[in-house]
């Protein structure tokens, strides 16, 4: 009864494991950090990393997230997002609490409608 019950934590640690593994690989790439100090934006290689500016060494915790027009093909930062403090913006503007920043925007250039750009690097090459 006991090796039964062994089997079977066995085989859910295992398919938790390789559940995380999956994500780990096929998710999302981290979005870009920007800089507090000195403005200037990094790549990081994953989430699970604390950023530091390369640039000027200062801990950095905003995101950018991009979006792309599926009009005009122009990609702008619509949202940037504390991690450490949960809160988002739209450039320029206020910070609110992330729940409460609506995630859509239209496009600055054309008012077209928009994605969220998975990874901006490949959109600049
Ligand atoms: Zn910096
Ligand atoms: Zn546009």
């Amino acid at each position: 009864m006991a090796a039964a019950l062994a089997v079977v934590l066995l085989g859910v640690a295992v398919f938790l494991f390789a559940r995380n593994a999956r994500q780990r690989s096929s998710g999302t790439p981290p979005a870009p950090v920007v800089c507090e100090s000195c403005g200037r934006e990094f790549y990081i290689k994953t989430n699970d990393e604390e950023p530091v500016c390369p640039y000027c060494k200062a801990p950095a915790s905003i995101r950018r997230l991009y979006f792309q027009c599926r009009q005009c093909g122009h990609a702008f930062v619509a949202y940037e997002w504390d991690t450490k403090n949960e809160m988002a913006r739209v450039p320029g503007g206020e910070w609110v609490p992330k729940d409460q920043c609506p995630l859509e925007a239209v496009c600055p250039e054309c008012g077209g409608p928009t994605k969220f750009v998975r990874d901006i690097r490949k959109v600049r090459q």
